[in-house]
């Protein structure tokens, strides 16, 4: 066929993907299917959240499982419903230790661990019970309460609509409830008419399963746009201090368990003062905003930009040494900082730290050293780099003729 040929094909589906998942970029798209490739900050908050949902569930249904030994009870002779009292006791005890006794953590990990906990209760709770039922002579009443039973599967099913999934979690926590009911239909005689009803029972279970995960991917997707919401600066779309701490937490603790280096720039615009003075205040927002521009531009994926001040940033760079951190900062000034209302240039005085090459226990003592070493560029007569081993750089005294480049 020829490529001209495919082109309507591929407008109608394009314009398909638009109506179905409005204006979602690729990268998001790739998120709501796969978890590997979440930011870190959406990594941890979606790890609680789940472990913290599927103990709620727990705890809800520890309470609610032994109740029905009563109806049990009435309804069924002996020794049905003392085989199916033993089992809802130990359901109860299961669900108990998951809602009482699981660690809240940060690991999605221990969060998949949770739901599998959560989920493999009641599957096991149907795989047993099932034959217990359908080997019972029933009727009246008794028939309708054992058909009740049978519908465990659809509301486990439903059930992962509570939890921020994506869609490979949605299928393969979805897989182990649908080869059940496979499974206790293999345990019965299997005549056309069991055979048909199960067709009908997985076609329901498939439609639940994927309606539960379209709605487990719709929490996902508003749990990520409130993180990314609540994680950066209005202003200068960095990442806010408070979640610059958290991401410095955690890469710090990432370079030392691999020992890999970890570079921290500090960077502090010059004179920023005079231009609110001058130009007024929006005048003053609309430098920021460009200055913050001019430093993303230059950044690398994993660098992290922070607004760690009114016109202080604070750029992580993981698995980047100092001789890697200064190209990244001559790049910048290279491009520009953006400039001033009055179309001078924006410069800014530099301070790069480095964890190995500096020594430092822990994140705070980066940061300090950068700060300390941006304090240091001002001293010298702003708009200049201080090195990591403490030189100092400007137009006057080239990059490329210091060391260590
Ligand atoms: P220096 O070269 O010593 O860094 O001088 P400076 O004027 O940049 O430093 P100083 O700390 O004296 O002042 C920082 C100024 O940055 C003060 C404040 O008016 C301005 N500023 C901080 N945040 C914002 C902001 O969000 N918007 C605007 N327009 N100005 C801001
Ligand atoms: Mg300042
Ligand atoms: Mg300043």
């Amino acid at each position: 066929m020829q490529p001209g040929k495919l082109d309507p094909y591929v407008a109608t589906l394009n314009g398909l993907v638009t109506q179905v998942f409005g204006d979602l970029t690729v990268t998001q798209l790739q998120d709501l299917l796969f978890f590997h490739q979440h930011t870190p900050l959406v990594a941890r908050r979606r790890a609680m959240l789940i472990i913290s949902r599927a103990r709620m569930v727990a705890a809800v249904f520890a309470l609610l499982t032994p109740v029905w030994i009563a109806v049990d009870i009435i309804i069924f002779g002996w020794p049905l419903w003392a085989e199916l009292a033993g089992l809802r006791l130990l359901a109860t005890a299961a669900f108990a230790a998951l809602a009482f006794g699981f660690r809240s953590s940060e690991s999605i990990g221990a969060a998949h661990r949770s739901l599998t906990w959560l989920l493999a209760v009641p599957t096991l709770f149907f795989l047993i019970s099932h034959p217990l039922l359908s080997h019972s002579e029933l009727s009246g009443p008794a028939a309708a309460v054992a058909t009740g039973y049978a519908f465990l599967p659809f509301v486990m099913v439903a059930g992962l609509s509570v939890f921020p999934i994506t869609v490979i979690e949605g299928v393969v926590f979805a897989a182990p409830m649908i080869l059940a009911q496979i499974a206790v239909a293999f345990y019965g005689d299997m005549n056309l008419f069991s055979f048909s009803s199960l067709l009908g029972a997985l076609w329901l279970l498939a439609v639940l399963s994927t309606v539960a995960t379209l709605a487990g991917m719709s929490q996902l997707h508003f749990m990520m746009a409130l993180v990314n919401q609540a994680s950066h600066d209005g202003l200068t779309s960095g990442f806010t201090r408070r979640v610059g701490e958290e991401l410095f937490e955690l890469q710090f603790g990432n370079a030392v368990r691999t020992d890999t280096p970890l570079s921290c720039v500090f960077i502090d615009l010059d004179h920023f003062k005079a231009i609110n003075d001058k130009f007024g205040h929006e005048e003053g927002d609309r430098s920021l905003r460009k200055a913050s521009e001019g430093i993303r531009k230059c950044l690398r994926r994993g660098d992290v930009m922070v607004r760690w001040g009114g016109e202080e940033f604070v750029i992580i760079m993981p698995h980047t040494d100092c001789a890697g951190a200064l190209i990244a900062v001559q790049r910048m000034r290279a491009v520009g900082i953006g400039e001033r209302p009055d179309g001078q240039p924006q410069t800014a005085s530099i301070g790069i730290a480095e964890r190995n090459a500096d020594g430092c226990a822990d994140w705070q003592g980066l940061v300090e050293k950068a700060d300390q070493r941006m304090y240091a560029a001002k001293q010298a007569g702003r708009n200049r780099i201080c090195l990591c081993g403490g030189e100092m750089a400007s137009d006057e005294a080239p990059l490329a003729d210091l060391p260590g480049q």
